[in-house]
């Protein structure tokens, strides 16, 4: 158990800054997620924190201790990657084992390990097996035990369930999570999947470019994204952009997106004012763009004119792809909704959840 913390942590490959003065905080016990789409620099820095990439400026500590120099086998972590790296050659107790082995850990603890590890998995009636007589979930299983083993003070997890089909990814996921409850052990796990990131980390860390863009729970990062990127990476489907101006007087404030015209959200006037004959980008996510027929609750709304251009019902709810003059965007509406195809729909926008950037620096206004 321990804290990690990343201080003005740089490393360059080249030209490239694959992490730019990266500051994180991570706490005892905490499950963090560093997401980002390919090439943000999470990996990179996963991998600086285990020591199998040296940094280029900046301090790393697990604890009170600095470990830029600690050799990696001495820094008290276990990571699991996404090719579980197990030997072919081996058996499934021998692959967890053989980490414990080399430190000259005794016999009867080496035992007890592996077969507690065994248990909590779920895996005790494997151990005899080699790699290649387990199915890939149980492979993971093994790659988790062997990282369990080792009691360490920080768990790493490099997109772990990526080998994985869909469902068992979900099944596994929870599993992950249960763990983590179970250890009580500090967690860092790398994903470029939103989805694993909002379910799993008691908070995340999204990354782009290098740069870490926000640090939040789950739903503070949902609710209160701090930028434009934030905002479209969180969420699925993505939230929807619109090119919007902002027109009237600072008591009766109006945005102007073109082909529909809302007006500002009461608890917004005042961050908006200045930006009265500005251009913002604008964004509402597809829950929240209702059929005007079906809103749900009390919610302050405003409704406006479509075209449905594509309709995917998905059982629970139905996504329409929507046309508004040069805007196209996307609705997740209740399923009894009668959009379809080339019909008009007048869909309602709760006003309460709309979101705006600055068009320069896609800084969240608010
Ligand atoms: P992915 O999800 O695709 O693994 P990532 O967010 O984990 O992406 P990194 O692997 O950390 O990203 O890479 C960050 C940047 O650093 C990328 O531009 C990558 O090309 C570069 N990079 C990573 N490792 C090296 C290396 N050993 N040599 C040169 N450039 C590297």
């Amino acid at each position: 158990m321990a804290s990690v913390t990343y201080e003005s942590v740089t490393k360059q490959f080249g030209d490239v800054k694959a992490v730019n003065d990266l500051n994180l905080d991570i706490k005892d016990k905490e499950f963090l997620v560093l997401v980002g789409p390919s090439g943000c620099g999470k990996t990179t820095a996963l991998r600086l924190l285990a020591g199998l990439e040296e940094i280029s400026s900046g301090n790393i500590k697990i604890g009170e201790r600095i470990v830029n120099d600690v050799a990696p086998k001495d820094r008290d972590i276990a990571m699991v990657f996404q090719s579980y790296a197990l030997y072919p050659h081996m058996s499934v107790y021998d692959n967890m084992a053989f980490g414990l082995r080399l430190r000259k850990t005794p016999k009867t603890e080496i035992d007890r390990r592996v077969k507690e590890a065994a248990g909590i998995l779920g895996i005790g009636e494997l151990l005899q097996r080699k790699p290649k007589q387990l199915s890939g979930g149980q492979r993971q299983r093994v790659a988790l035990g062997r990282a369990i083993v080792r009691e360490p003070k920080v768990f790493l997890m490099d997109e772990p369930l990526s080998n994985l089909d869909a469902k068992l990814r979900v099944q596994t996921r929870a599993e992950i999570s249960k763990l983590h409850q179970r250890l009580e052990t500090t967690f860092i796990y790398v994903t470029h999947d939103q989805t694993e990131a909002m379910t799993m980390g008691t908070r995340i860390a999204v990354m782009n470019f290098g740069l870490l863009q926000q640090l939040d729970t789950p739903q503070h990062l949902y609710d209160f994204p701090a930028n434009k990127f934030v905002a479209g990476f969180i969420g699925s489907p993505a939230m929807n952009f619109f090119d919007a101006k902002i027109t009237g007087a600072r008591d009766d404030l109006k945005i102007d997106a073109g082909s529909f015209q809302l007006p500002a959200p009461a608890n917004r006037r005042d961050k908006l004012a200045p930006y009265i004959g500005k251009d913002v980008t604008m964004g509402i996510r597809p829950e929240d763009v209702h059929d005007s027929d079906y809103i749900p609750g009390q919610m302050s709304t405003s409704v406006i004119g479509a075209q449905v251009d594509v309709m995917e019902p998905m059982g629970s709810e139905i996504y329409l792809y929507l046309l508004s003059g040069k805007h196209s965007f996307i609705a997740r509406v209740d399923p009894r909704s009668q959009g379809r195809p080339g019909k008009k729909l007048d869909v309602a926008i709760n006003l309460d959840h709309v979101q705006f950037f600055d068009k320069q620096t896609e800084q969240a206004i608010r």
